[in-house]
């Protein structure tokens, strides 16, 4: 019996751990040509009951901790005009519930627990049909499950579901301050250890220090259609004037924040956010399954890595209790899936509501009160 996983993300890599650790055969099949081909991103916060539960239960848990960064939990939240509502610093003996992981750090990590052989880079997956996978390049596989791990587009996900991913109505644009405490203390102090947060009406500013000594800044606006970046006027292919247009759409902020903005760097990534809709299901089918983004790709506000890699440790150890029937290991982890992640599918849309709201500051001070 053998288990082919589309796509060596953070869910897919937990998968092939897992199954790893219980002697099971499975090849991830990633359609990048190597680890490093492309940037991970930034911070990922990984929660005890979810992304820790994961790792914990793959044997990872003391080499998470290692690379983890407790102050990463640091929170400020702030208002346009400048005013702190909200500062939390995390003491050194805080407990590590939210820590702060680079995504790369953590990806690398699961890749080292695998062995080299685990992961085939460079195989694009196109479709299945006749007990075959086909890859774009021509070759074909055989497996007895096939998992789609491969993310928002998922191509697996056609052979379970019509449903598509859909814009939420949030356009992000990704810059980065590299070296900040080098190039701008001033800004690096203002920015803290962690997160920052300024909420205004129907946009907002975050950032985030990163392990690498870099801040990753997300502008968000939100109400967008699925066009924006087309309409928007922001010209991306010119860094500084793309910069400059940003600035414009932040006029009337505290001057700090756009020179966070003036101080960035010339990589600027636009993202149309697009979720599937919230508590998606599908019939169980023997030979196919999906996890992570691929099954319940959700607006980002910190659950969907942490989501990926519970699905990943969870099927794997339905595989590994009913090592001769799949079918059986499927329903049972699908049953599960489908409630947890439901649930926390509903949540972000709130969040995503409150966000976009005229007071948003004021409401998620209120919301962190309240947790
Ligand atoms: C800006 C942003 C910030 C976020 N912040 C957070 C956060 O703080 N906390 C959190 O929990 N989540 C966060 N998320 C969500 C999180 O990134 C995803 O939910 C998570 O990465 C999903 O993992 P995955 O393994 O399902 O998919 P992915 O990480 O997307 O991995 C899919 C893999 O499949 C491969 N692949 C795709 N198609 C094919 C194919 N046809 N053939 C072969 N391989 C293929 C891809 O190359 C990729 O390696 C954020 C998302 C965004 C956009």
């Amino acid at each position: 019996m053998t288990i082919a996983i589309i796509g060596a993300g953070l869910g897919g890599l937990t998968l092939a751990r897992m199954l790893h650790v219980h002697g099971i055969d499975a090849v991830v099949y990633e359609r990048e040509p190597s680890p490093g081909a492309r940037g991970q991103g930034g911070m990922l916060d990984l929660h005890t009951g979810t992304g820790q539960r994961a790792l914990r239960e793959v044997g990872l848990i003391d080499q998470f901790h290692a690379i983890a960064r407790a102050q990463g939990q640091d929170m400020r939240l702030l208002e346009p005009d400048g005013t702190l509502l909200l500062q939390e610093d995390t003491p050194d003996d805080a407990p590590l519930d939210r820590p702060e992981v680079d995504r790369a750090d953590l990806r690398n990590l699961l890749l080292g627990s695998l062995p080299a052989h685990a992961v085939r880079w460079g195989c694009v997956f196109e479709s299945a049909g006749d007990g075959h996978l086909r890859f774009t390049d021509g070759s074909r596989a055989t497996a007895d499950l096939l998992v789609g791990a491969d993310g928002a587009n998922s191509r697996v996900r056609a052979l379970l579901t019509d449903a598509l991913p859909a814009h939420t109505g949030q356009s992000v644009v990704e810059l980065a301050v590299p070296d900040i405490d080098l190039t701008h203390p001033d800004l690096a102090a203002m920015v803290g250890r962690g997160n920052y947060w300024v909420l205004g009406n129907g946009q907002s500013l975050s950032a985030q220090r990163n392990g690498d000594g870099r801040v990753r800044v997300y502008l968000s606006f939100y109400n967008t259609a699925a066009n924006w970046f087309a309409t928007s006027g922001i010209p991306l292919g010119d860094p500084a004037a793309a910069r400059a247009h940003l600035i414009d759409l932040f006029a009337g902020w505290d001057p700090r924040f756009t020179a966070l903005i003036a101080a960035c760097g010339d990589t600027i990534l636009p993202r149309s956010i697009t979720a599937l809709p919230a508590g998606l299901t599908w019939p169980s089918t023997p030979g196919v399954t999906l996890l992570g983004d691929a099954a319940h790709l959700m607006p980002p506000v910190g659950q969907g890595a942490n989501m990926a890699m519970l699905d990943g440790a969870l099927l794997g150890l339905a595989l590994a209790a009913h090592p001769d029937d799949f079918p059986a290991a499927v329903a049972a982890y699908e049953r599960e899936m489908f409630d947890r992640t439901g649930d926390v599918g509903r949540q972000p849309a709130d969040v995503q509501e409150m966000l976009a709201s005229p007071d948003a500051s004021r409401k998620m001070l209120a919301f962190f009160r309240a947790a």
